[in-house]
């Protein structure tokens, strides 16, 4: 039974439905309805659809249906919903649990979208936010209250990579009854199992690891059966959030490999980090698998490995971080993460140029912070190619 393999063997057939005809590789049923053999059969599914029926792809669709279940054994989680973005998916798990007069509490350092749905978009529907330091317990203490109804946080900030412990912050929020929904993209599913330790609701950008060669937008949430099939899915089945057919069939062929692919580049990334801490550049290496990294315990506690991305601050600021970046040669300069090529950004005047001044300063992000999604290309060709820029940096 499909609870009983191991990881690598659920990423690879969990969830399979086959047709007729018996396919190995996995059908796109790239249909948006379903035919009924009579009016009575039409009847009766709207009524009460059973877990093979389809009615509409904005509800489900047996290609994606897939995609779930296999996520959904990978993860250990009971059921999870497939959406058309990781914003799809944040902005759903917690748009259809909260309503106005609700309390959330949420780390400071997110995604630039995941900031936006919970400063302005919850604000405005009249849900109350609190903004803690996402790695400080004694913060989190103080601003969750007995009418606290979710905290959200990334289990490992972008781009300065601070691990937020998912066990300590379970046990707080649910001394209040508060439920916790935790943005797990940096971590992977490889790396932590969110659920196992504490949280949810667990929710991915399928855009990053899944998919893993930059192809499609993705997302899924994750939890109980009641939340997503009695909260989640009536939410987004109305208001137009689901995963297309053609999508989930590359996600799904994206985790068979995924395991493969996020171990190699978190192995590459370690070796990256290791050959560049402490190099003249640099003001400082930020890795959570570098054994100096400050949380190193909770990493190796919640994570094992350090994941894929690596970030790290030049000495010489703004001009040093563009004269690497324009040095590099095998790496390419873009701001999506998770993909087979190295990829390189500077979050100061990109992903993170709409924050002001203080901002950034108040997330660490320097104006020398570049950040570098390692790829599947070989670890010498890419410590050679950092070496040579971080010289051409220096001399800036
Ligand atoms: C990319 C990302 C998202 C959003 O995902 P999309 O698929 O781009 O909509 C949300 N959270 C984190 C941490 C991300 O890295």
């Amino acid at each position: 039974m499909t609870n009983d393999w191991q990881d690598r063997t659920k990423a690879v057939h969990a969830g399979t439905r086959r047709s007729q005809y018996g396919e190995v590789s996995e059908a796109i049923f790239l249909t948006q309805g379903f035919v009924y053999e009579t009016a009575e059969h039409a009847e009766a599914r709207f009524l009460d659809s059973g877990p093979d029926e389809f009615i509409y792809a904005r509800y489900g669709n047996p290609t994606v249906a897939m995609f779930e279940e296999r996520i959904a054994a990978l993860e250990g989680a009971e059921d999870a919903f497939a959406t058309a973005s990781g914003m799809a998916a944040v902005s759903g798990a917690l748009t259809s649990m909260l309503k106005a007069g609700d309390h959330v509490v949420s780390a400071r350092a997110l995604f630039g979208s995941c900031l936006y749905v919970l400063e302005e978009v919850l604000t405005r529907f009249g849900v109350e936010v609190t903004f803690v330091d996402g790695t400080d317990l004694a913060q989190w203490e103080a601003a969750i209250r007995p009418d606290t109804q979710a905290v959200f946080f990334e289990s490992v900030a972008n781009p300065t990579l601070e691990v937020v412990d998912i066990e300590s912050i379970s046990k707080l929020a649910h001394a209040h009854g508060a439920l916790v929904l935790v943005d797990n993209v940096f971590a992977t599913p490889v790396f932590s199992r969110a659920l196992q330790q504490g949280a949810d609701v667990v929710i991915y950008s399928a855009t990053k690891h899944m998919d893993g060669q930059g192809r499609a937008l993705g997302g899924v949430i994750l939890g109980t059966r009641e939340f997503i099939r009695k909260t989640v899915e009536p939410y987004m089945k109305h208001t137009g959030g689901s995963m297309s057919p053609f999508t989930a069939w590359v996600m799904l062929k994206g985790l068979e490999t995924m395991s493969l692919r996020v171990n190699a580049q978190a192995d590459t990334a370690l070796t990256l980090a290791e050959a560049i801490d402490g190099h003249d550049a640099l003001v400082r290496t930020i890795y959570p698998g570098l054994a100096g990294h400050a949380q190193n315990a909770l990493v190796q506690r919640q994570m094992g490995k350090g994941g894929t991305v690596l970030s790290l601050d030049l000495k010489g600021g703004k001009p040093a971080a563009f004269a690497f970046l324009n040095a590099i040669r095998v790496g390419v300069i873009s701001n999506n993460l998770g993909d087979a090529k190295t990829i390189l950004t500077h979050p100061a005047t990109t992903t993170h140029q709409r924050l002001s001044d203080q901002q950034r300063a108040d997330l660490g992000i320097t104006e020398g912070l570049v950040r570098i999604s390692v790829g599947l290309e070989d670890a010498t060709d890419l410590k050679a190619d950092i070496l040579q820029a971080l010289r051409v940096a220096s001399e800036v």
